[in-house]
Order: structure tokens, then sequence, then C-alpha cells
């Protein structure tokens, strides 16, 4: 592991007052961690230093090409104001396996762990009390070569930023189910944590915002017609008692949310699978009331229950509309734990 030196600021900022008015991810913490990679150095220079601006060529590798990964978790504080993390080694092993893809170097896990936590601890009076408000680490590694050529980099910039985050409602909202474009493809990236299938989404997102939908539901790349996942969440369909949700295929994310809700459903007497899901299935299933739920998964918006599908002009409303018993029970259960007042069984917390 690398030392990790610390500068502290010496012009801290306000934090927010009103923690029911925090908004989603445009609040930073004093702080940040960095550290450097070269090939002829490996990871070096690993530090805290006072949240700035860093300086960037034009020329950068990944403005232009989009060689970038990312994670998102959340520092939570318990009643008794001790702070927790949930799975956050997961998202250290899925860095790794995203900067395998992009063809990125090997992110030195260690060193970057340990530079979280030393950042958490600097910013622990940064971490909200609200019940469902959290503090949200967003660990990136961007290519940092200033050259137009398309290749692997030679120098990264691996970094932690923090923010301060309220919940996050993404749910009971209308989705727009997307059958003209696809954010990914098996053999592309949409397995990997990448801003790059970020980038392939943001139209289809505005223009189902124009029409009243907050979320895009992704097919598959090919065929379009089998479901994928929803935005930044996975998604999930409940039938009486078993939850569906589309297996691992190459293009979807794998989300530490929607591993979570897998292993949950066992414990709360629930039947769950991971398979193929046509969304001519769905639809037909929601017209005859088998599907009774269908709610969207992710660290950003834990569970967020599915109000209706917006497929080719019809609407697919879902149960009556509202957040159903499953959707609830599993949306306690994840929280409970994160915000440390059910046990963690499954040894999934990290106190700090
Ligand atoms: C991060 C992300 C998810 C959710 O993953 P979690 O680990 O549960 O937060 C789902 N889909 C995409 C595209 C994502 O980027």
């Amino acid at each position: 592991m690398l030392p990790i030196t610390i500068t502290r600021t010496s012009t801290p900022k306000e934090k927010p007052k009103d923690e029911s008015k925090l908004d989603w991810g445009g609040t930073f913490t004093d702080h940040m961690f960095l550290c450097d990679y070269s090939t002829e150095k490996g990871w070096h220079d690993a530090r805290i230093v006072p949240y700035a601006p860093f300086p960037m060529d034009p020329a950068c590798v990944v403005l232009h090409y989009s060689q970038t990964i990312f994670e998102g978790l959340k520092c939570y504080r318990r009643a008794d104001g001790a702070l927790q993390l949930f799975r956050d080694k997961d998202n250290f092993a899925r860095l790794a396996r995203s900067a395998k893809r992009m063809g990125m170097p090997e992110p030195d896990g260690e060193t970057f762990r340990e530079g979280m936590l030393k950042l958490l601890d600097l910013e622990q009076d940064w971490v909200p009390r609200n019940r469902g408000t959290s503090l949200y680490i967003r660990p990136t590694m961007i290519a940092m070569d200033e050259k137009l050529g398309v290749h692997a980099a030679d120098k990264y910039l691996f970094y932690i930023i923090l923010s301060p985050v309220g919940a996050y409602h993404a749910g009971n909202v209308n989705i727009f189910v997307e059958d003209q474009y696809v954010r990914a493809v098996r053999g592309g990236v949409g397995e990997a944590k990448t801003g790059a299938n970020y980038a392939a989404s943001i139209l289809a997102g505005k223009l189902a915002e124009e029409k009243g939908c907050g979320q895009v539901l992704w097919l598959d790349g090919v065929t379009r017609k089998n479901v994928e996942e929803v935005g930044s969440m996975n998604i999930f369909f409940v039938y009486g008692d078993t939850l569906k949700t589309p297996a691992l295929n190459g293009s979807i994310l794998p989300g530490i949310t929607r591993d979570s809700v897998l292993k949950f459903a066992e414990h709360l007497g629930l039947k769950a699978s991971e398979e193929t899901i046509a969304l001519d299935d769905v639809l037909r299933d929601i017209r005859n009331g088998s599907l009774t739920e269908a709610f969207g998964a992710g660290t950003a918006a834990v569970i967020a229950p599915v109000k209706s599908f917006i497929y080719q002009g019809e609407t697919y409303r879902v149960g009556d509309g509202k957040t159903g018993k499953h959707s609830q029970k599993l949306y306690d259960t994840l929280t409970g734990i994160q915000w440390g007042t059910l046990p963690d069984r499954e040894d999934w917390i990290t106190r700090l």
C-alpha cells in the first residue's frame, strides 16, 4: 500500500443547513483523494488535498475517447451517530473489472480503499443525519495522456469525491420503453461502469422526459425484444411471490443492489430467478394482472417502484401504480441494514 499524505483546507466550506433540502450530487465536501499513474512509475503520489478543480490538457484522452470508469457507494450514519459503509469491497472489485474492460491499469485497490477511509474520517461531519440521507462516494478513474491518437493511455488519475445527498426519488415514475436507441450490446462496455454507457443514453433520457417519463427502460441491443435495465438501476418484476430480473448477459451492469435483492429474497420467503425476460411477456403479464410489481434497484435510488411503462404510445400501469408490498419490504430490509437498524447477517457492513 502506498503512503497517503494529507493536506488540509484552510478555508472549510459551510455545510448544508437544511438536510431535508439536499440536492442530488451538486454539493461537495472540503477534500478529495487523488492518486496518479504512469506506465513508468505505476501508481504513485496518493494524497488527500482540498477539493478543487484540477488542470487538464485540452487534448486529454478522457475528454475525447471516454476512457473513464467510476463507482458509486454511500456512507450511512446510524442512529447512534456511528458511520458505516455497505458492501464497499464489492465496489472496489467492480472498479477493477471495469478498468480491465476499458484497457486501464489495475487499480491499487488497497491504497484506494484506505484513501477512501481516510477521506471519510476527515469529512465525517459531512455525513448527514436524517434517515434517507447519506454521503455519496464517487471513485473515478480517467485517462490523462495529452494525445489525440486512439490507444490505451500511459497516464491515469484516480480520485474520490464526496457529496452529501438526500433521498433520490426515482420511484413511482413512468418509465419509457426505448425501442429505437440502445444503451449497450454484448461485447461492448455495458458491463463496465463507464461514462461511455451514459453518453449513449442521454438523448433517449431527454426524449423520455419530454414525454413525461422519469426513466428509460433499455432493451437488448440486438433484437430489442428483451428487457435489460433502467438508466442507473437494474430492473425487477414481481409475480406473486417470485422476483424476476434479467440474467447478466454481458450488456447489463452487475449491480450490487441487484445482487443484494437476490440474496434477501430467500430470507423474505420469495423465490428469485435470473432469466431472459421478453418485453412482450412483461406487457402481457401487466395486462393480465399476473405481474404485480416492478421496481428498479441501485445504490442511488435504493428500490424505486415503477408506476407504469409507456411503450409505443400505450401506458401499462403496474398494479395500482403505488408501491407494492414486496418492493416496500425489500426497501425496508435494505435500508434497515444500511442505516444500522437491522442486523447485518451477510457481513456486508464496514463500520468506520
Ligand atoms: C451503477 C449502475 C447500476 C446499479 O448498480 P449498484 O451497484 O446497485 O449501484 C445499474 N445500472 C447501471 C448502468 C449503473 O451504472
